[in-house]
């Protein structure tokens, strides 16, 4: 059963209809342009062909009711009186949506409905913007107000950050919200402008789940982004995105070595992430490759949010043939790294990768190739 056709079922015994609406958004694979969200830089995700889905119908009264079958639970809130969240609950952030809408001179109407879906929890893929933009899109369905992607990517954002006090830059929200089916979506984090990339001619883009989770990574994102203010604040300007690597090269001893180190990544990482926009433009796989390597490297020595495990698949994959590059995507510490790999040779590629990972680690990783997908929509 696909996972549309589990909400259907459900809702059907639930509530002994057909669902009015079927809301979805995407997770998403980051290519390049990593921890630059938050300096105001560039990113350069894809939507996957993952998602989280509710299936819904409005209600006459103002209360949201939701079944969610990945975590076998029930929850029900007011929108007149949305209740703080104490611990993070998976309902807290539909709850956040609702908040943030409201907060946005919004007008949400209440729903009932199921939740499930299929963006794999906590690996660096963001289901939780997933998450956050298909509750936008259910409040969308039963109120009376138009899509405007980048908006509801800020009020995913606004939820994540303000209601649940979780930091998170704009982009896993950005491209759940505007992503463009078959192309990957240069963001420009100031400005939210987004420019549609179009992956390089007979490539396959490669999710290799380390099979590794890390707790800390709150607080070492939180650390992250305190030294690359404080290297802003030292140059005297808003955020890192806007020193270049030639100016920043004449300054950088006057950095702490540490701070120096994080803020070359960043620095270094924007330019890399143009630079990956022309080669996607200009059908260069060999060269977007090489950016991604040596992203992997930054990561790994500049900004140290890499993980033995992370370092080990990226090595296997790189080391194959049928790759251009890989590296880790995602916040860091665990989780997933992507790979370009050549379409012809995917599959192979992917079981051979995961058999030396395997053999190197003892950890049995997940391997598969995804497909650029649209942002969040509705069915039906
Ligand atoms: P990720 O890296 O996948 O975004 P997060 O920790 O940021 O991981 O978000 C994961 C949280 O989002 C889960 O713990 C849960 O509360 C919520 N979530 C994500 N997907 C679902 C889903 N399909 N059903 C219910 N809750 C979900
Ligand atoms: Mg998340």
């Amino acid at each position: 059963m696909t996972i549309k056709e589990k909400l259907q079922a459900r809702f059907q015994t639930e509530f002994g209809a057909e669902p009015a609406f079927i809301a979805r958004a995407p997770g998403r694979v980051n290519l390049i342009g990593e921890h630059t969200d938050y300096n105001d830089g560039f990113v350069l995700p894809l939507a996957i062909d993952r998602a989280a889905w509710i299936a819904l119908r409005p209600r006459v009264d103002s209360r949201v009711r939701v079944i969610s079958l990945d975590m076998a639970d029930e929850q029900v809130f007011d929108l007149a009186d949305l209740p703080r969240p104490d611990a993070v609950r998976w309902i807290d952030y539909i709850i956040g949506v609702a908040w943030a809408l409201r907060r946005g001179g919004y007008a949400p109407a209440g729903w009932e409905g199921v939740l499930a879906g299929d963006v794999p929890i906590g690996s660096g893929l963001s289901s939780s913007a997933a998450l956050e933009l298909a509750a936008a899109r259910a409040f969308y369905c039963v109120s009376d107000f138009d899509w405007d992607a980048t908006r509801m990517a800020q009020i995913g954002r606004a939820a994540e950050n303000e209601w649940l006090g979780i930091q998170t830059g704009i982009m896993d929200q950005m491209i759940s919200a505007a992503g463009v089916a078959g192309r990957a979506l240069l963001i420009d984090c100031r400005s939210l402008e987004c420019s549609p990339a179009p992956l390089p001619a007979e490539t396959s883009v490669v999710i290799l789940d380390t099979a590794t989770r890390r707790g800390l990574v709150g607080s070492a994102y939180n650390e992250r982004r305190a030294q690359c203010e404080a290297a802003a604040r030292h140059f005297g300007i808003a955020a890192l995105r806007d020193i270049d690597l030639a100016t920043f090269a004449e300054r950088a001893t006057e950095l702490e070595p540490l701070i120096r180190r994080r803020a070359r990544h960043v620095i270094s990482e924007n330019e890399r992430t143009l630079q990956a926009q022309d080669a996607m433009l200009a059908d260069d796989a060999e060269a977007l490759g090489r950016l991604m390597i040596a992203s992997h490297t930054s990561l790994r020595d500049d900004f140290e949010v890499s993980s033995p495990a992370l370092d080990a698949i990226v090595d296997c994959a790189n080391a194959d043939p049928g790759c251009y590059g890989a590296r880790m995507t995602g916040a860091g510490f665990g989780g997933c790294a992507v790979a370009l790999a050549r379409a012809e040779a995917a599959a192979d590629f992917a079981r051979r990768v995961g058999a030396a990972y395997e053999a190197a680690t003892g950890n049995k990783p997940v391997l598969y190739a995804t497909h650029a997908s649209a942002g969040a929509s509705t069915i039906g």
